[in-house]
Formats: structure tokens, C-alpha cells, sequence
């Protein structure tokens, strides 16, 4: 028999990303493909810049959507800001932090450490002491929303501390962008990445990031050229920046662009104070139900995200047989823990689009019928 068209279930997305898309986002993707140099494509393009602006509270005028997921964002801040020999403060209390890491060595860094517990936000003492035996350390490196643990970190003051030991700021903000506070100038963030996947709610495939003048500033003096064509900001500038003449980089993902596009349309619509609002009072809803039904939340109280919610089983329930039965039974999907977390927690995504009280109220019932069955 022939292969016949794709057609994917319909699923409500309560994992770890990528989050539910909604209906106006589908369609925006299905409109005309046009030329990524048409002035009507351009002018699309100016209006994404200027409302990922908007997302960051940002006024960096480097601030676009890196053609790939958050991981190519990631790759881009460090590929870019990090010269062999830099020493380089990254703190690590989960996955993510992990691989911030590997990104440092990778393009000749010099990675310092700071670990925190899983589930633990970064102790900012330990930063600062760490600045104090490293004072040649040249950035700082972290997660904001800890998306493998739950964990929130205080960017702000993490932020500070770094300006404070003439250092600049990289933070991966992929799952916090749009579901927790995030004010990259009145912060000061020098370099930030995301993705569109999580409280954004566009498909994955997509890495908002920003820049501020002085990271602009440390790219415009390296020494050494970026090892990279595709993610090297000198040459990816002369596409997005301002005034740029929009000379031909590399193809734009057109129809994912219009898919971002509205996304960022409905983010502004809402309001992004509002958005923030919505993910803390739908996480209580949901922290009310599942504890009542035995869950146990990991992490610490006041350092937890409202958009990922991770949750020891209860005694006796099988984690992996409960998921399996939420997507077969209830077309829900919620995400298995990571690394030392596997088989010990579940982690309920409320990013976005899914972040409603009917999604809530599903995952709540879903859970209440499906334990019975999923007891070992
Ligand atoms: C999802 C995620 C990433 C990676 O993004 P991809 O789009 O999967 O490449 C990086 N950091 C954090 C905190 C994430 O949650």
C-alpha cells in the first residue's frame, strides 16, 4: 500500500513542550508561501522584531527569531559571545544548565562551575563567591526556568551580580519567555535565547534572541572569527538588523515566520503582565487538585515555575503506565522526568495556549481515573 497523507491526532500538549497551538496560529502557517525577500514578507519581518521587543521589554535593536529551535539560540549566544580562552561562571541545577556547559567547551571557553541541587534554584552567594575566586571570569551563564526540575532563578539579581564583576549576563530563557516575568533592559541582560514551543505556543522550530549593545560590542572585537557561517551575528545582522538591507543570508522559514507572527499578535493582545498573571492563577488551580490527589511538588516554595509543574507520583503509581494511559485513553499529553528524575516525577506543562481552566480541569480528572488502573 502507498503511504497516504499524515494526519496527527488530535492531542492536548500538558508536557514540557511544545505546548498547544491554537487554531489562529494553524492557520497563519497555512497562508501563501511568498518570497523572504518580497517587501511584503520584509515588512511581516519588522513587526516580528518589533513585537519579540515587546516579549523581551527590550529596545535591543539585535533582537530576531534564529531560524531553528531554542538549542540553535543557545548555540548562537555562545557561539558569538565566547572566545577561546574566555573563562566563563555557568550554573547548573538541572538539564539545561548541562548543556550551557558543553557550549562553553565546545568554542574554547573556560567553564567555572556552580551547582545547585535538581529542583534547587542557583544560590546566588555561591555566585557571588564564585566571581570573587574568578575575577577574570568574562560572562555568566544560567537557566532561568529550569524546565527538566520546575525551578525558577532569581535572573535579576543573578544579573546584577554579574555586572557588578564587569561581566556579562547569558540566560537561556527558552521555557520562561512569555509565562514568568523577564525584563531583559531593566535587568540588563546582555544575551538571551528562547524558543517558540513552550509559552509562546508556535510551533517548535524557532529561537527568539536579543542582545544588548555591549555583547554586540564584545562580537564586534573578537579576535578570532565565529566558528560558525549560519549562526554568526556579523553576518546574520546584515538580514535582520535595522536599516539592513535584508541581503540574502539563508532562506527564511517563511510560513513558520507568519506562525510566530500570530502568536506574538495574541501575545500582545493579551497582554504580557496579563499572560503572567493567567500561568500563577491556573498553576494554584492545578497545585490545589493534584495535591489533593497525592502528588507531591518537588523544588522549593517561592523558586517554583507556574508553567511546569513537577510532581512526584504517588507511592505505588507506575509514572510511565499513567502517561501512557493519559495519551491513550485522554489524548493528554504530560511529560516523564529527566536524568536522576526519571521514573520519580511527571512534569505538567501549563505554557501558553494550554495554560486554560479546561485543560486544567481535564488533566485533574484524567489523573483522578487513570491512578487506580496505573498502580503497580
Ligand atoms: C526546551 C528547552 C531548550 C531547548 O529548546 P529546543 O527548542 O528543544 O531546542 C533549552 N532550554 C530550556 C530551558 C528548554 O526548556
Amino acid at each position: 500500500m502507498s503511504i497516504q497523507s499524515f494526519n496527527p491526532p488530535v492531542r492536548t500538549l500538558m508536557g514540557p513542550g511544545p505546548s498547544d497551538v491554537h487554531p489562529r496560529v494553524l492557520s497563519a502557517l497555512s497562508r501563501p508561501t511568498i518570497g523572504h525577500l518580497d517587501p511584503k514578507f520584509v515588512g511581516m519581518m519588522d513587526e516580528v522584531k518589533s513585537m519579540l521587543q515587546y516579549a523581551f521589554q527590550t529596545n535591543n535593536e539585535l533582537t530576531m527569531p534564529v531560524s531553528a529551535p531554542g538549542s540553535a539560540g543557545m548555540e548562537t549566544c555562545f557561539v558569538n559571545l565566547v572566545e577561546p580562552g574566555d573563562k566563563v561562571i555557568v550554573c547548573i541545577n538541572g538539564v539545561f544548565g548541562g548543556r550551557m556547559k558543553e557550549n562553553i567547551e565546545r568554542y574554547g571557553g573556560i567553564p567555572v562551575v556552580v551547582e545547585a541541587a535538581w529542583g534547587d534554584p542557583i544560590d546566588l552567594n555561591q555566585v557571588a563567591d564564585t566571581f570573587k575566586t574568578n575575577p577574570d571570569a568574562k560572562m555568566l551563564a544560567f537557566v532561568q526556568a529550569e524546565t527538566s526540575t520546575g525551578a525558577l532563578s532569581d535572573a535579576q539579581t543573578l544579573v546584577r551580580i554579574a555586572h557588578q564583576h564587569n561581566a556579562l549576563a547569558i540566560v537561556d530563557a527558552v521555557t520562561s519567555l512569555g509565562g514568568v516575568p523577564l525584563k531583559v533592559d531593566e535587568w540588563g541582560i546582555d544575551a538571551i535565547y528562547s524558543g517558540t514551543q513552550k509559552c509562546l505556543s508556535a510551533p517548535p522550530g524557532l529561537s527568539p534572541v536579543s542582545f544588548s549593545q555591549r555583547a554586540v560590542e564584545k562580537i564586534k572585537a573578537r579576535k578570532t572569527k565565529v566558528s560558525s557561517w549560519f549562526l554568526d551575528l556579523t553576518l546574520v545582522m546584515g538580514y535582520w538588523g535595522s536599516g539592513a538591507k535584508r541581503t540574502y543570508h539563508h532562506t527564511a522559514p517563511v510560513n513558520a515566520l507568519y506562525g510566530l507572527h500570530e502568536a506574538l499578535v495574541m501575545l500582545q493582545e493579551e497582554g504580557l503582565e496579563q499572560s503572567w498573571a493567567r500561568h500563577v492563577q491556573l498553576h494554584h488551580t492545578l497545585r490545589a487538585g493534584l495535591e489533593k490527589l497525592g502528588f507531591e511538588y518537588i523544588g522549593r516554595d517561592g523558586a517554583r515555575l507556574p508553567q511546569l509543574n513537577a510532581v512526584k507520583v504517588p507511592a505505588g503509581v507506575d509514572e510511565a503506565k499513567l502517561r501512557s494511559i493519559l495519551l491513550n485513553t485522554y489524548n493528554l499529553e504530560i511529560g516523564a522526568g529527566l536524568g536522576s528524575l526519571a521514573g520519580k516525577i511527571v512534569r505538567i506543562g501549563l505554557m501558553g495556549q494550554t495554560c486554560n481552566i479546561r485543560n486544567v480541569m481535564l488533566c485533574l480528572s484524567a489523573l483522578e481515573a487513570a491512578l487506580p488502573q496505573a498502580r503497580a
